[in-house]
């Protein structure tokens, strides 16, 4: 379910104003200090390469959008022309731009790759005016990349439930929704370990009208209908048939204040973990990311907010910076920058993107359990879980994934989703706690793709605190994930 957190949105923005203020200041100050050396040589340099996707440092997704950040650095005075060249999967693009000072993000947008193949990356970086660089042999950069081939496909319809006339005239509907529904498509792309074939979305605008016994989701003591629940998911999971027989995912798009209206008060989406492929949201027009949050439930995927402890977190920041190739939109963070995960609570005066965890869990699922390939053996994630699948399934169970925080007396599992392993692999678990070593497991790998599940548990509790699992191939650190031990109040 996705909720709202609601915060002084006066407090957050203050200091946004005022780091604007310090960087105008740190670029006045740098072209000031130029000056003074303009006069000696100049050398234009690759400082570094990132090939983003989503996340950075991740495998490529096969047919995924993508785009090449070249970091360049200049020691000459001003700015100076350069062009920037990647050759990237059979194909070469350039980009020209201005660069300055010691380091200038400029982003080639290289498209899809639609080889699958371990993919060789080169990127080069040249001046434009002879004179500006004095070293040419730190101007280039190889990468290699393997890559994956998710196999899942998401076909999903928006069905507008519940609006009245008046509710469709005063959102200006017919000409709101459908950008709506392309904004939600553009997120799922951009946050999905999928290939934008494998995204797609249709929507009706012809609202689907609830019976009241279908939109009762409280009795009289405010406790949940589940039988109404049921009710409401099924008229919609019709309706949206009819229309889309093949629909993989049916999001009911429901109009804004209703669940609150229907004593459903914070709720944003709902998904319900025994009705597959129906989702709920409400309409919030500056919010694209509600699909993306209810869809992950149905891959499983746990809550990133978490009211069970005091104060409640309505947060998880994403741990590595990303980046909205759809939007080219740098998802960059710092320590004055932080991004919350999708998956956290609704807020209107924050974006959303997506963290490693979610992201490579949802690459491990749709790659290991949806027989996709690899195109070298990979690690593809240690996800945390509050519980397995049995009979040496090891994944995490249903709304079990991505579980950050644990009670002391529950048992922490990390499932480890291999890929297109040759057999005979030792994979090795590491506990740490407080960056203390508890204890050391090992398994020995077969050959194809599965998921291993490794465990730490205490009769007596676990402390609270800060742990790590370290996941080691052949005695090489592949994977960390992080987890906290506290109770529940
Ligand atoms: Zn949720």
């Amino acid at each position: 379910m996705k909720r709202w957190y609601r915060i002084l949105s006066a407090a957050l923005r203050a200091p946004r104003l005022f780091y604007l203020g310090v960087a105008l200041g740190i670029l006045a100050w740098t072209t000031f200090g130029a000056v003074a050396r303009a006069q000696t040589a100049s050398d234009i340099s690759l400082a570094a390469v990132h090939v983003t996707q989503a996340v950075y440092g991740e495998p490529l997704i096969l047919g995924k959008d993508t785009v090449v950040r070249a970091v360049v650095g200049y020691t000459g005075a001003d700015a100076t022309e350069v062009r920037v060249t990647v050759e990237f999967d059979g194909k070469t693009f350039a980009e020209t731009a201005l660069a300055q000072g010691k380091e200038t993000a400029i982003d080639v947008f290289v498209g899809a790759p639609q080889n699958f193949q371990t993919q060789t990356i080169n990127v080069r970086v040249d001046a434009l005016n002879a004179t500006a660089d004095v070293d040419l042999a730190n101007n280039a950069q190889t990468l290699t990349l393997p890559m994956v081939k998710p196999n899942e496909t998401i076909r999903g319809y928006f069905l507008p439930v519940d609006w009245t006339a008046e509710q469709r005239a005063r959102y200006n509907f017919d000409t709101k929704f459908p950008e709506f529904v392309q904004e939600n498509l553009n997120f799922l792309r951009g946050v999905y370990p999928l290939s934008k074939e494998q995204i797609t979305l249709d929507y009706t605008l012809a609202p689907h009208m609830l019976a009241p016994n279908e939109k009762r989701l409280v009795d009289n003591q405010g406790e949940t209908d589940g039988q109404a629940m049921h009710l409401l998911y099924a008229t919609i999971a019709l309706a949206a048939r009819r229309l889309k027989s093949d629909a993989s995912l049916i999001v009911g798009v429901l109009p804004p204040g209703w669940y609150a209206a229907h004593g459903k008060r914070g709720a944003l989406g709902m998904a319900l973990r025994d009705v597959k492929g129906v989702v709920t949201g409400q309409y919030a027009p500056t919010d694209p990311t509600t699909s993306a949050h209810e869809l992950a439930h149905i891959y499983w995927l746990y809550e990133d907010y978490d009211y069970a402890i005091s104060p409640g977190r309505p947060f998880t920041w994403i741990d590595r910076s990303g980046y909205y190739v759809q939007e080219r939109a740098p998802q960059e963070i710092s320590d004055t920058k932080k991004i919350p995960t999708f998956l956290s609570s609704g807020d209107p005066d924050q974006s959303f993107w997506v963290d490693t965890r979610a992201y490579e869990y949802l690459m491990a699922r749709f790659t290991i359990n949806g027989n996709g390939q690899v195109s070298e053996p990979l690690i593809l994630a240690a996800t945390m879980a509050n519980q397995i699948e049995p009979d040496g399934k090891n994944y995490p169970s249903d709304y079990a994934a991505g579980f950050q925080r644990f009670d002391p007396d529950q048992t922490v599992y990390v499932s480890v989703g291999a890929a297109g392993m040759r057999g005979g692999e030792t994979l090795q678990a590491r506990w740490y706690f407080d960056n203390q070593e508890l204890f050391t497991d090992k398994q020995t790998l077969n050959a194809g793709s599965a998921w291993y599940a490794f465990a730490l548990r205490d009769k007596s509790g676990l402390a609270d605190g800060a742990y790590r699992v370290e996941i080691y191939l052949d005695g090489k650190l592949v994977k960390t994930s992080k987890f906290e031990v506290k109770s529940s109040q």
